[in-house]
């Protein structure tokens, strides 16, 4: 229901917690990040509320200046802690607001290669679907384009990937996303409220695009995969 990624410039687990809390108010049964230290991608997710995992970071933290994360507000799938966000299969980790309609197809299509799903979520499939890609050669940003290529519904991603500490690709269609651009930093918000202690300089996805970001640069392409300008606006939110 919620969705944050940071390229930052210092460890972003606090960061993101801090920006999930600003999502609190859309409501949310469990949460999670992912980030990439030292090219390795891992994991924490909680169920309940945001603190069982500001909890569990303590006995558990997780390191890396590259992460996402998520409030989950399940749709397919009860809210556990196997069904908790960010989905993970191989190298790739993904964060999703929304529901993919076509994923009973793509989990087919996935079987049919031998890809077992281990959880009910629609998101999974994402995952699973840009870690088969990377199997047949594709590069992580080339395996999450022709993945978001394949989704039908209403979302929005954002994808981490172990081995690449300075990318995030994002993507949105029927649930919004801003980009935020910090100093050297870079940063994808459900909302600009989420992102609002970080940077007030925002660009919004428009419906159907996506976007890779680096600490140094952003790249949009829309619906069609052409390369578009998108504004940055500066954004005024009370604290
Ligand atoms: N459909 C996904 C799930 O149930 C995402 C739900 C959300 O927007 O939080 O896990």
């Amino acid at each position: 229901c919620g969705i944050i990624g940071v390229l930052g410039d210092h460890e972003v687990a606090p960061i993101l917690v801090e920006a999930l809390k600003r999502l609190e108010y859309r409501g949310y049964d469990s949460a999670g990040i992912a980030t990439v230290q030292d090219g390795v991608l891992d994991r924490r997710r909680a169920v309940g509320k945001l603190v069982n995992l500001s909890d569990l970071l303590v006995h558990e933290p997780l390191a890396g200046k590259a992460g996402i994360g998520h409030t989950r507000w399940a749709t397919h799938g009860a809210p556990t802690l196997t069904n908790t966000h960010p989905h993970r299969a191989g190298r790739v980790a993904v964060v999703h607001n929304g529901i993919i309609e076509n994923y009973r197809e793509l989990r087919a299509e996935l079987a049919k290669c031998g890809i077992a799903h281990r959880t009910e979520t629609d998101t999974e499939t994402v995952a699973l679907m840009a870690q088969h890609m990377i199997d047949q050669g594709a590069t992580p940003q080339d395996a999450a384009h022709q993945t978001i290529a394949k989704l039908e519904g209403a979302y929005a991603l954002c994808f981490l990937f172990e081995g690449e500490a300075d990318m995030l690709i994002a993507a949105r269609k029927g649930s919004p996303l801003a980009i935020g651009h910090g100093d050297g930093e870079m940063y994808v918000g459900s909302d600009a409220i989420a992102l609002a202690p970080l940077t007030d300089r925002i660009t919004y996805l428009e419906e159907g695009d996506s976007a890779v970001i680096t600490r140094k640069s952003l790249t949009i392409r829309d619906a069609h995969g052409d390369p578009v300008d998108r504004d940055m606006r500066t954004i005024r939110i009370a604290n």
